[in-house]
């Protein structure tokens, strides 16, 4: 019972020295002792497993019946090859989920929350699964905690544990607290930290006394369910289109039985040509393959640093038209800078020694040996006082400091009570106009003296000035008292010592960034808590804005009506000192104007908005543990230029889907129109069941894949952003699968009947001898699969011709149709597969004849793109 011990005996019991933590190598012994600090999930699925997964579809079903049949009738050679199919099929699927889940699961351990402890002697951050008992864990607002903790310390702690208690509100937690009574329910445990609950308010420090399933949370977590595999919206259409093509795939199967039936036509190979038809006819591959599709595109964002926490994100992105972005680090480089400084009696050559002071004191920011840590308003404060000889190692040996009020972003403050010889001084620094709210005096001329309205007038149009010169101002104040205030006293009755003015200069690689988005269509909208006139200077100069009419406040946002507001917001650019819930309206207000929203933060408060817009961004580096899991992708570098690359890659993601499911569509239907067309003809039929099975394997994996990672278009960010209601075969796309389809079966069937013509028979001939078949089906065969292959090439743009794109550019794609063409080959060369599927080689001249028939659906489809090209050519 943790609880109940003093701080010393759970030291002394965990054996650790606070101030040095663990050793590294004790943490080693440890780790292997206790293991990993996570809680254990459901067993992962086996590679057995997940074949015989593959296994469990109806299509399956229907494929092994057939095999049956087929070994009963004894054509034994059909029956190995719809098994083999059947493997392959299974082996395919399985490599496709594999490679998908890894992908998602490589995500996933990017943003594994990490922590702060103490080893040997420093602080360093750690992945979170690392934590053993007796680790000194460092607790600020925003971040989870890691393992069950005994606290050691703590400053206005404040905990929110609704992970474990039901409870929203968060509970105040006291080191100090002595709890005696070894039944006290866990609510009120106020001197202990439970995992997977987090930290709102304040700073702590805590000895972790349980981890993983030690933890309270590992007693009553269920085995947590990993399966919960989320659907885009687009997975879930097309999940729904594929049923209803499979459906209709599945009547027309049936009509060709039953024509057969009437037309007396052998009925088995009329049963397996019907059953071969369904499983190619049906696009049971097609959620497989934006699996896969969506798991690379994913995967490949990782890698320019935008990693995308829930995949609908990728669709929605590629919508997206206006992006909110935090200025702060995001857009500027958060490397600031003190510059300048004001008082309000000018000192000449004089340092300002108080103010360095109070903004130095007022720092949790450290600087040494030319390196700081903490935020970096703080460390640019905490060096400009080590460049004036003022330390602040050594200031806070002599004004300790007892008591504080941390920063947030809604009041734009923050206080430190410090001990002094006398008594204690209150140190508080902030945002100039909030701080000026709160003082009552003012030092002019080294004398405290009342802060008239002349005054205060003063301060803000000094400050007024450094903000039109883009640079971040800060104030500081004080007061002395002579006993120890709480937190809610001491923001009160200050006296202002003046402020400093620092630069933060942009990100250079921004600029060009924002011109590209514009050109996308895409509106860039900067929110900031910083001053107007420093927004906008900065804003002016990354062209977000052009003048200071386009922006607002957080206090001009609250005048206005939600209507009102939404009405306006369409010409603002920039909103300054804005606070957290501001993000929320103007979110809301721009969704409200039908605009798909992207929206940054980073601090605990902004989980509502970043929940509320289209596309929640956190930032990887300085973004808090709430603000990553409420977010929706998460940018490892903080850069406003990744969420822009980002958005390329998500319009190329969803183009790739498009062309694969379009190219994947078109096939299966010339494959259903040579065979319904030669049925409802009374042709005899021109494939043979296992040689579409064959087919549909050839040109269903490789190409399609391989068009799912197309290289992408160079002018995806010249066009608008795609309209989220827009249908997913807008276009003419649905009319371009058809048509190509039509051609690609009725050329399947002029290849069949030429085979047949040069034999001397005819269509509707009924002695037609069994090697003139063959021949006339290998014709049928080699051009139905090449044309496809082919076709592939086309689908890679709707409006640039093969050689505009570069024939050569998606290397994977002439790859997998070199090696479709050689299996093709293969398979009616080598005599042992050629009796197999029932085909043999041609002539020289009949391969130019199936080459060049099966050209025809990509030439064609050029060709009208040359159309396209020139009509659109002339309405511009
Ligand atoms: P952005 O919202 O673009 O990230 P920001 O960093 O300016 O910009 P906040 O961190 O909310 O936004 O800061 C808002 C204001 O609060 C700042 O302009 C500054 O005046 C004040 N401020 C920032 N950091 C501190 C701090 N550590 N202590 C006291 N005041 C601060």
């Amino acid at each position: 019972m943790w609880h109940a011990k003093s701080r010393e005996a759970v030291l002394q019991e965990l054996q650790v020295n606070k101030a040095t933590g663990l050793s590294s190598q004790e943490a080693k012994v440890r780790l292997d002792k206790y293991g990993a600090n996570k809680l254990k999930g459901k067993p992962k699925k086996s590679m057995a497993a997940l074949f015989f997964a593959q296994l469990k579809d109806m299509l399956i079903y229907v494929l092994l019946a057939a095999a049956v049949v087929t070994l009963f009738v004894g054509e034994y050679m059909d029956a190995v090859i719809i098994l083999a199919v059947v493997l392959l099929n299974a082996v395919i699927g399985v490599f496709q989920e594999h490679k998908a889940g890894k992908a998602i699961e490589a995500l996933q351990q990017m943003t594994t929350p990490r922590t702060l402890v103490r080893r040997d002697g420093e602080v360093r951050e750690i992945n979170s699964e690392e934590i053993v008992p007796g680790d000194i864990v460092i607790l600020d607002a925003g971040r989870y905690i890691p393992a069950d903790l005994r606290l050691l310390e703590s400053a206005n702690l404040q905990i929110e544990e609704s992970a474990l208690t039901g409870e929203s509100v968060p509970s105040d937690k006291e080191a100090d607290a002595r709890l005696e009574d070894p039944k006290t329910p866990l609510g009120d445990m106020v001197n202990m930290a439970f995992m997977s609950t987090l930290v709102t308010y304040g700073r702590g420090e805590g000895i972790a006394v349980a981890t993983a399933m030690d933890t309270e949370m590992g007693k009553i977590a269920k085995i947590l369910d990993e399966d919960a595999r989320e659907l885009t919206p687009l997975q879930k259409k097309l999940e729904e289109l594929g049923k209803i093509l499979g459906y209709i795939a599945i009547g027309i199967c049936v009509l060709i039985f039953v024509i057969g039936l009437i037309q007396k036509r052998e009925l088995f190979e009329l049963f397996l040509t019907a059953i071969s038809l369904a499983v190619a006819a049906i696009p049971e591959g097609l959620p497989a393959i934006v699996a896969i599709v969506l798991a690379l595109g994913v995967t490949r964002m990782s890698r320019i640093n935008a990693i995308v926490k829930k995949l609908p994100a990728v669709e929605t992105l590629g919508s997206v038209n206006i992006i909110c972005s935090d200025k702060t680090g995001t857009l500027t480089q958060n490397k600031m800078t003190v510059v300048k400084y004001y008082t309000a009696t000018p000192l000449g050559d004089e340092l300002p020694v108080e103010l360095i002071k109070t903004l130095v004191l007022c720092s949790d920011a450290t600087y040494e040996n030319g390196e700081g840590t903490g935020d970096p308003t703080e460390i640019a404060l905490v060096a400009y006082g080590h460049q004036n000889d003022i330390l602040k190692r050594s200031l806070e040996a002599e004004y300790k400091r007892v008591s504080e009020k941390p920063f947030d972003s809604d009041r734009k403050l923050m206080s430190t009570l410090n001990q002094t010889r006398e008594g204690y001084r209150v140190h508080t620094k902030g945002a100039i106009d909030q701080l000026l709210r709160i003082c009552t005096s003012a030092v002019v001329d080294g004398e405290v003296v009342p802060l008239t309205e002349e005054l205060e007038q003063q301060y803000l149009d000094a400050a007024e000035k450094m903000s039109d010169d883009a640079l971040r101002v800060l104030g500081a104040a004080f007061k002395d008292t002579d006993r120890l205030l709480s937190p809610e006293e001491m923001e009160q009755d200050l006296t202002i010592l003046g402020f400093v003015g620092m630069i933060d200069p942009p990100r250079l690689e921004v600029k060009d960034s924002i011109r590209e988005a514009k050109m996308a269509g895409i509106t860039p909208v900067m929110i900031t808590g910083d001053h107007k006139n420093t927004a906008v200077a900065i804003a002016k100069e990354l062209e977000i804005a052009a003048s200071i009419e386009q922006s607002m406040t957080g206090a001009e946002i609250d005048e206005l009506a939600d209507e009102a507001f939404a009405q306006k917001i369409k010409n603002i650019r920039v909103f300054a000192r804005v606070s957290p819930e501001h993000k929320v309206k103007i979110v809301k207000a721009f969704k409200a104007q039908g605009n798909t929203v992207s929206m940054t933060g980073d601090g605990v408060n902004d989980a509502p908005s970043l929940k509320f817009a289209d596309i929640g961004v956190a930032m990887g580096i300085t973004g808090t543990d709430v603000s990553k899991g409420a977010s929706d992708m998460i940018l490892t570098d903080d850069n406003f230029t990744t969420i822009v690359q980002a958005i390329r890659e998500g319009r190329n993601i969803y183009a790739n889907i498009r062309k694969t499911v379009i190219f994947l569509l078109t096939c299966n239907f010339g494959e259903i129109v040579a065979i319904l067309a030669s049925i409802v003809f009374f042709w005899p039929l021109p494939l043979l069941a296992t040689q579409i099975l064959w087919i549909n394997l050839v040109t269903d994996t490789l190409p399609a894949i391989a068009l799912g990672v197309d290289p992408g278009e160079k002018d995806v960010m010249k066009k608008k952003p795609r309209d989220p209601k827009e249908s997913f075969f807008s276009g003419g796309a649905a009319t371009g699968a058809i048509l190509g389809g039509l051609l690609i079966g009725a050329l399947t069937l002029v290849a069949f009947y030429w085979g047949l013509r040069e034999h001397g028979y005819g269509l509707r001939a009924s002695d037609i001898p069994e090697d003139v078949m063959i021949y006339a089906r290998t014709m049928a065969f080699v051009v139905l699969a090449a044309s496809q292959l082919f076709y592939s090439f086309a689908k890679r743009s709707d409006t640039k011709s093969i050689f505009q794109i570069g024939l050569f550019s998606n290397r994977i794609l002439v790859g997998a149709v070199i090696i479709g063409l050689l299996l093709q080959f293969v398979s009616i060369s080598v005599p042992f597969l050629a009796a197999a599927f029932k085909v043999q080689n041609l002539s020289f001249a009949d391969w130019g004849v199936v080459i060049g028939l099966s050209l025809i659906p990509l030439l064609i489809n050029e060709i009208i793109k040359v159309f396209g090209r020139m009509s659109r050519a002339k309405a511009a």
